[in-house]
């Protein structure tokens, strides 16, 4: 018996929504509210007549802290689902904070404007802290861990596939199957092919920031930075075939090598074709990849933006996608006193997934971890005052969700390692 606030309606949220919409003995309320109220329009009418929730729909500028109090004041959720951009993580987190309501996202905290001299100053100062320099990470969302303790309130940060359930993932291997985990790769594979030239499968801006940006990962306490795309290796991931896989930085590597002890070693690596690759190279090289504006005509341009408005919209790659993710977490480490690997891990079908909510596997992946952890919240079996990561509860209520709402696991108890 809960009212939600969802706030974005795009891919991701797409799927989230209709999930939702699943599940109406929890969810009976459901406000869908963005800055194209059209949008939202548009997919409550989809659901009406096929679902038991209520919907209403809700214009709101999230980067106005003010406009969402007054939809949160106005419709009285009892927990709200960012799934908007990772720009506008803290504006709806005050939002939240000032109307004592939990909050709960899939993505951390990234500027906008990355030359803002502000953000700038703390930007630097974290890269030379902590040797990592990608534009986001969670320091300023752990920031409000206090203000959400003292409120009575929970933020859970990151519900998505990865981040989300790849830590849901090291939670249940460290519960159930290790007594010290040493080192985590985590593989993010996507064998779908959308028949596009070059296509991002989320949004384009925030995907290209992450895959552009040298990557980082996590060893013996410290972090190791290295040139973008500059470890690669191959992998084969059943239902997949082989693949060619880069390692990159991620954020779920900052919250684990805080919170799972023992750990040595955290990696991270997501697949890419040749011709992705190329494609990017050569936009970086002629500066579409520029997150400044530029003056063009006499008006201010920010060049990754005009980007996304040329890219077909991943929303749109449904329909086209075919082929299998397959996304999970290879663990080393000991039990009993001998030596364990396991690979955790789910392959979701694109096309079955948009049988079924009408979008491609990379929303669906994402949009159903986003559900399942505001149900948590909402049923009050996640509940914790503060403000946390998918890996700093139970893992087994949201593991029996995965299999119970579209993304079932498993575990191989002989993988093959990544060197
Ligand atoms: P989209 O670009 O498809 O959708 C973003 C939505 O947010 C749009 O509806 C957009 O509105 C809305 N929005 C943007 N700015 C504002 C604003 N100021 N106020 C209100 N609404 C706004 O993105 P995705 O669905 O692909 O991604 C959503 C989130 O999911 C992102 O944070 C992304 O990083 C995260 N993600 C997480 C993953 C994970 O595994 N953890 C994987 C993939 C994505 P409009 O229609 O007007 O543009």
């Amino acid at each position: 018996m809960s009212r939600v606030l969802v706030i974005g309606c795009g891919g991701v949220a797409s799927v989230a929504i209709h999930k939702i919409c699943q599940v109406s003995d929890v969810f009976t309320d459901l406000c869908i509210a963005s800055r194209t109220v059209s949008k939202c329009d548009v997919l409550a009418e989809e659901l009406k007549g096929n679902t038991k929730t209520n919907i209403t729909t809700a214009k709101v500028d999230a980067d106005n802290t003010d406009e969402v109090i007054a939809l949160i004041n106005k419709f009285k959720p009892d927990v709200v689902l960012n799934v908007a951009l990772p720009y506008q993580d803290l504006t709806i987190m005050d939002a939240c904070l000032a109307c004592k309501v939990p909050y709960v996202d899939t993505a951390n905290y990234e500027c906008e404007d990355t030359d803002n001299p502000e953000w700038r100053k703390v930007y630097e100062e974290r890269c030379k802290r902590l040797g990592f320099t990608a534009y986001f990470d969670y320091s300023w969302q752990w920031a409000y861990r206090e203000k959400y303790k003292e409120a009575g309130i929970t933020g859970l940060l990151g519900t998505g596939f990865d981040p989300g359930v790849t830590s849901v993932f090291t939670a249940y291997a460290q519960k159930h199957y290790f007594d010290e985990i040493h080192t985590i790769d985590i593989l993010d594979c996507n064998g779908g092919d959308h028949g596009y030239p070059f296509a991002t499968n989320f949004n384009p801006e925030i995907n290209l920031r992450e895959v552009s940006a040298p990557g980082s990962y996590w060893e013996d306490g410290h972090w190791v930075e290295i040139p973008p795309m500059s470890i690669k290796r191959e992998y084969d991931f059943e239902g997949v075939g082989m693949k060619d896989m880069y390692l990159l930085h991620h954020e779920e590597i900052e919250a684990l090598a805080a919170n799972i002890p023992h750990v040595k070693r955290i990696r991270f690596f997501m697949t890419f074709g040749q011709s992705y690759l190329t494609h990017m190279k050569c936009l970086e090289n002629v500066g579409m990849l520029r997150t400044d504006p530029v003056e063009f005509n006499g008006q201010q341009i920010v060049p990754i933006q005009f980007l996304k408005a040329l890219l077909p919209d991943p929303a749109s790659l449904g329909p086209r996608t075919v082929g299998k993710t397959n996304i999970g977490c290879i663990f080393t480490g000991i039990k009993d006193g001998k030596e364990r690997k396991i690979y955790i891990y789910n392959v979701c079908d694109h096309q079955e997934c948009y049988r079924e909510v009408g979008s491609q596997a990379i929303s669906y992946t994402t949009g159903v971890p986003a559900m399942i952890g505001t149900m948590l919240v909402a049923k009050g079996v996640w509940n914790k005052p503060g403000v946390f990561t998918t890996d700093e509860f139970d893992p087994d209520p949201y593991m029996d969700a995965l299999n119970k709402y579209g993304l079932p696991w498993k575990v191989d108890e002989n993988p093959v390692l990544v060197d």
